[in-house]
């Protein structure tokens, strides 16, 4: 099975980057935009899996819960691009608030699954919302600047971050759908 690790958001939150991705619709030819199930922010991506791997997975994110604590996190109000600038390989949006215990959490994830042989990545972690890939906006040059996409942004609430997850990722009925498979609470001390 194809895994991956990652955090989920609020409904509130994933109702306001719908609005967001409605926004880049409205400016592009094209594209293809996750569904709102699938809006999420990506801690590792392990990949094909054995279903016999499960446990150990388990075991060792469990251990990584154990050590950090909830925090706080925004979707940030600018959007940037991945890529090419025209078609944009992936427009996303970024993080603020705590972000250096994300990035710590992420990094203690990155450690634990290379123990059991899961490559981390070589690129350094940059935490996003992909939010469309392969659009071509239609008016480029007001649309893209310096690696940011020039849109106004309702500002996001903050959420209090407790929970990670580890997630199928299967095709089904032609359609990309995740499933959590086990929910990882951050149960350690400030
Ligand atoms: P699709 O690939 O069908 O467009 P998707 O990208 O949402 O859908 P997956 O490819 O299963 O679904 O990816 C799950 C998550 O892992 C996504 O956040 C994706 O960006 C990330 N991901 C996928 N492949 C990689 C990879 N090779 N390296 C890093 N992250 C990846
Ligand atoms: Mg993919």
């Amino acid at each position: 099975m194809r895994l991956f690790i990652g955090v989920d958001f609020p409904k509130r939150v994933v109702d306001e980057l719908c609005s967001l991705q409605n926004t880049i619709r409205d400016l592009v030819r094209g594209g293809r935009f996750p569904a709102p199930d699938n809006l999420h922010l990506t801690l590792q991506f392990l990949g094909e899996t054995p279903e016999s791997r499960i446990a150990e997975i388990h075991r060792a994110l469990s251990a990584v819960a154990s050590r950090h604590a909830p925090f706080q996190l925004a979707v940030d109000d600018r959007i940037g691009y991945f890529g090419s600038m025209n078609p944009v390989r992936v427009a996303w949006v970024g993080m603020k608030g705590d972000v250096s215990a994300l990035s710590a959490i992420q990094a203690d994830v990155a450690t634990a699954m290379s123990e059991l042989g899961f490559a981390a990545e070589e690129r350094a972690y940059k935490p996003h919302i992909t939010l469309a890939r392969d659009a071509f906006f239609l008016q480029s040059e007001v649309n893209l600047k310096n690696g940011a996409i020039n849109l106004p942004v309702t500002p996001f609430p903050l959420m209090r971050i407790e929970q990670f997850a580890l997630i199928s990722s299967e095709i089904d009925q032609g359609r990309r759908r995740y499933r959590p498979l086990a929910v990882f609470r951050l149960a350690g001390e400030k």
